[in-house]
């Protein structure tokens, strides 16, 4: 037994008005401090009664200053910035495209004000919100038509419920794929009402096996772009032209789902070619659906573009109503699309094509010039170097191409039984920063490709605090 006298945990109401603790019912409010503390005193009861803490751990101030932890913690959002260095520049799960200024300034008006969203301004009358953006998407992919939603998964759902159902639709086996995250053709097709009518083999599918599958039954012919995956070797595909040609003459509509799709082609920046959504509407067809969010470079976003009349039926199904976007989003949209009719600046303003189109020798400029704050943290058991390496553009565009760009190659110099734990230490680290470092772990190193890395000050800043367990 300890003959001291036993210690007592100071009272709610004194520590209220403790002015170690005012700055936090400033701060984070009355309620959310009481109730702190009410859990941080229930927490250190029993402690105190067995006699294990002293008198210094439970001085107002330390309190105060462990609830004030507490308070932070509780404060910080949960959407938090991060510093995309792993290479993959349209990276789902790190949110995809970055928008442009001018979609932020566009959604901040959208955000503030009231605005003609389903309002025409010119007759006073009710309008339409894909009339906000339907002339622009006209005149950028020479589609007659256009309805937005939110996002292409639903854009593929809403088109084939509309054009499809209690049909079957006709699709070629080596299309039948998993996008990620439950998204499987063969699912949405069915969740949609469409019987699914497979034709070919995965490598090979030719026009004859379309011909065979077409029957009463036929609703629609659907191809979608291979988007995460590539086959090579013994492989056939038929031209969309040649399939459209055969859809039309069977009175079907052929609908395309691009998955990234883009309204530029890419090779004019040296990047990979990806299928445009004007080239694949000239080859004749009928809807077109594509993501706004992965090369587009705008905000999350389902577009449908195509003839007039597939999209008017599109229109009326109750299922657009679910599926619809938001002020936010069609402001960006357009913002965005609005870059796009002036293609020489295109790759300065939309941070996407920007980061795509960095050249490597500037990205191993930079390296070069961080590594040496960078060798400098991590010290002695870790080699720093400054190294070409390969991204990717991510979302499904292009799976198989890379882009050439720079990082920093950290390797841990320590036996190889020890590697693992320490690059997982590392990368742990990276991610407790104030605002996260994700790279990757790959050839037992943790790379940092720098493409994306365009706030260096904020970087270099926080460097200093990264504390790796050893
Ligand atoms: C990415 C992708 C989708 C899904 O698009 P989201 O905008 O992510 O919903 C559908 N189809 C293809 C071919 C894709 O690449």
């Amino acid at each position: 037994m300890s003959s001291s006298v036993a210690l007592r945990l100071p009272s709610i109401d004194g520590l209220l008005r403790h002015p170690a603790c005012l700055p936090l019912a400033e701060r984070y409010g009355r309620e959310a401090l009481l109730s702190g503390l009410r859990q941080l005193l229930d927490e250190l009861r029993l402690s105190v009664l067995q006699g294990q803490l002293s008198a210094i751990e439970i001085s107002p101030e330390v309190l105060a200053g462990r609830v004030g932890e507490r308070l932070a913690q509780q404060q910080r959002s949960n959407v938090r910035r991060v510093f995309n260095l792993t290479g993959t520049v349209l990276h789902t799960n790190l949110g995809r495209a970055l928008l442009p200024d001018e979609a932020i300034d566009a959604v901040q008006m959208a955000a503030r004000y009231p605005l003609n969203l389903e309002f025409d301004l010119a007759s006073g009358k009710r309008g339409d919100r894909d009339d906000l953006i339907e002339g622009l998407i006209r005149e950028l992919t020479g589609a007659e038509a256009v309805t937005v939603v939110n996002n292409n998964a639903a854009a593929v759902l809403l088109t084939l419920n509309s054009l499809g159902a209690r049909k079957e639709g006709i699709i070629s086996r080596g299309e039948l794929i998993e996008i990620g995250g439950a998204f499987r053709i063969p699912d949405i097709m069915a969740r949609a009402g469409v019987r699914l009518h497979e034709v070919g083999t995965t490598n090979r599918t030719h026009t004859r096996d379309y011909e065979a599958a077409i029957s009463p039954r036929s609703g629609l012919i659907m191809r979608v772009h291979a988007s995460n995956y590539s086959i090579e070797g013994f492989t056939a595909r038929v031209p969309t032209a040649e399939l459209a040609e055969l859809a039309h003459r069977h009175g079907l509509p052929l609908l395309e789902d691009l998955g990234s799709g883009s309204l530029l082609d890419l090779t004019r920046w040296g990047l990979p070619a990806e299928p445009t959504v004007r080239q694949a509407l000239l080859d004749g067809a009928d809807i077109v659906t594509f993501s706004g969010d992965k090369l587009l470079g705008g905000p999350q976003a389902g577009l449908i573009v195509g003839r007039k009349e597939l999209i008017a039926k599109i229109k009326k199904n109750p299922l657009k109503r679910a599926l619809r976007v938001d002020k936010l989003t069609l402001a960006a949209l357009e913002a965005v699309l609005g870059l796009y009719r002036d293609p020489d600046r295109l790759a300065e303003r939309l941070p996407s094509l920007r980061l795509l189109t960095r050249p490597q020798a500037e990205i191993l400029a930079q390296a070069c010039r961080l590594q040496p704050a960078m060798a400098e943290v991590l010290g002695e058991p870790w080699q720093v170097s400054a190294v070409q390496a390969l991204g990717m553009i991510g979302s499904g565009s292009q799976p198989v191409a890379r882009l050439p760009s720079a990082a920093l190659c950290l390797r841990p110099q320590v036996s190889k039984r020890l590697r693992g734990r320490c690059l997982l230490n590392l990368e742990a680290a990276l991610r407790n920063l104030p605002i996260p470092v994700l790279g990757r772990i790959d050839d037992d190193a943790l790379w940092l490709d720098l493409r994306q890395l365009d706030d260096e000050p904020t970087w270099l800043a926080q460097l200093p605090q990264l504390q790796v367990e050893s």
